[in-house]
């Protein structure tokens, strides 16, 4: 796929990857070999008949591919753009041990895209059951289970307490990598079902719990948002973010174009981003893009970072500085505002339990870094605010809502499902477990 040039996309959020061509897509969708006993299908988390979809895009038949698609997942355009392929389907297509492995995500966004452009056909709707069914938060688990049991006749609620929909995929995943008219399209789609969606809607305070358990049947997909501090001196300096509140700020509430809306955001000079997932690079290639020069701090090395290897080039690319095997240790500042942030050097010994080498202080290497701002990736923990006040409702260890493989809660027609049952994982996953969720409520909301 064509990356836009680097030293052009950081002075936009424009998308970086242009995707394929027709010509393209039909070449590499040749190359599959229509595997008997399919390992992609295997590797995704909702079942996507990948070698039909594939084959449709072989005959030039887009529309067939869409349909083959959106059996399984009513999200192709996001999950073409922003899953694991690499780790799912296409870590498992088997001819990554012979040649390269099947572009899936890359094909997957063509189709989705090719069919946004030509117009969206609707799945088939079942007849109205009578059932009521309440979803709370509108994340790609809160999108899945409605679309799922809408298909299925029931008449679904989602509450949504930001004023926009699509949790993360809207107000953390940026616009350079995952376009809001993108994101926008597929949630038009699954109101296109017949769901209804009241945003502005928290529930837990301007709905009451009462309210949300007088329906037939509860999905909370309420997410992950509560973000982790180091708890280092000098976090409540001015121009200490966390990673959620930055890239809402920028994301959600536009604050690169201040005082032209009314969120502002500091515009520094030299940030320091700290972790080494895909929310610090999202956030480091944000800061990048408000003209800072940004320097990435990870306390292991390259190796060890969780985030996509995609995610890693481009933000070097993009002029990000990797300090790895590097740990800070406190903030400091003046006039109450970040001057530099105090790091020590890490050495690497042996495995811990995550399988990953364990970084150790080295003694006396300790150096300042001169920065305006600080972002703090380091890990989310589930939203407890809702999960707390339903009474009964079981929680794990991390705050997390136990649930069943059905997704099923302590309480009884109340189910979870997303981040907010596995903590933070992936866009894919949350789907995968809303689609078990939604299947064990309409078999439960049918009497089976
Ligand atoms: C910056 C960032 C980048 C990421 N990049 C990737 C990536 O590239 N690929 C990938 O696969 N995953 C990525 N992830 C992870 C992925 O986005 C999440 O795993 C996924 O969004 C979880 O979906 P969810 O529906 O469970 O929760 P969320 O997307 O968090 O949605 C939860 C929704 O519930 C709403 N809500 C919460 N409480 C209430 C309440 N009481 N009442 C009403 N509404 C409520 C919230 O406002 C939110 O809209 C990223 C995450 C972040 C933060
Ligand atoms: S495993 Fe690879 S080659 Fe086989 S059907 Fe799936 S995508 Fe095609």
């Amino acid at each position: 796929m064509s990356d836009r040039p680097a030293d052009v996309r950081v002075k936009d959020f424009k998308e970086v990857d242009g995707g394929l061509s027709a010509d393209e897509a039909i070449a590499e969708a040749e190359r599959c070999l229509q595997c008997k006993k399919p390992l992609c299908v295997k590797g995704c988390p909702v079942c996507i008949d990948i070698p039909a979809f594939i084959g449709h895009v072989a005959e030039g038949d887009f529309p067939a591919a869409a349909r083959a698609l959106k059996e399984q997942n009513m999200l192709p355009a996001i999950c073409g753009r922003v899953c694991p392929q690499e780790t799912q389907c296409e870590g498992v297509c088997i001819l990554g041990n012979r040649e390269t492995a099947i572009r899936i995500g890359a094909l997957e966004r063509f189709v989705a895209d090719r069919e946004r452009e030509s117009g969206a056909e609707l799945p088939d709707v079942a007849k109205a059951t009578g059932k009521r069914v309440a979803v709370v938060g509108s994340g790609p688990a809160g999108l899945t289970a409605a679309a799922e049991l809408a298909r299925t006749g029931h008449a679904v609620t989602i509450y949504e307490s930001l004023h926009e929909a699509g949790g993360v995929l809207t107000y953390g995943i940026p616009a350079f990598r995952l376009p809001k008219d993108v994101v926008n399209a597929e949630i038009d789609q699954v109101l296109a079902l017949g769901v209804r969606l009241k945003k502005n809607h928290l529930v837990g305070r301007s709905v009451s719990v009462d309210e949300l358990l007088g329906y037939d049947a509860v999905f909370l997909g309420t997410g992950a948002g509560l973000p982790a501090f180091m708890c280092i001196p000098g976090e409540n300096l001015n121009g200490v973010y966390s990673a959620n509140e930055f890239l809402t700020r920028v994301n959600l509430m536009h604050a690169e174009a201040f005082p032209e809306v009314d969120t502002p955001v500091l515009h520094a000079g030299r940030v320091a981003v700290i972790g080494g997932g895909n929310v610090a690079m999202d956030s480091a290639r944000v800061a990048r893009r408000l003209g800072a020069k940004v320097t990435l701090i990870y306390r292991r090395g390259e190796e060890e970072m969780p985030a996509r290897r995609a995610e890693v080039e481009h933000a070097k690319e993009e002029g990000i500085e990797f300090l790895t095997c590097t740990n800070p240790t406190r903030i400091l500042g003046e006039q109450c505002c970040v001057t530099a942030i105090e790091c020590v050097k890490m050495s690497l010994c042996g495995l811990d339990a995550s399988g990953r080498r364990s970084p150790e202080p080295i003694e006396g290497s300790e150096f300042t870094l001169d920065v305006d701002m600080v972002i703090q990736a380091i890990g989310t923990s589930p939203n407890p605010l809702l999960v707390s006040l339903i009474p009964g409702l079981e929680r794990g260890r991390r705050g997390n809502v136990v649930v069943d493989e059905n997704g099923r809660t302590s309480i009884p027609r109340v189910y979870a499902g997303g981040d907010i049952a596995t903590g933070a994982a992936t866009v894919i996953e949350a789907m995968g477990s809303a689609k078990r969720a939604a299947a064990a409520i309409d078999a439960m909301l049918k009497g089976e």
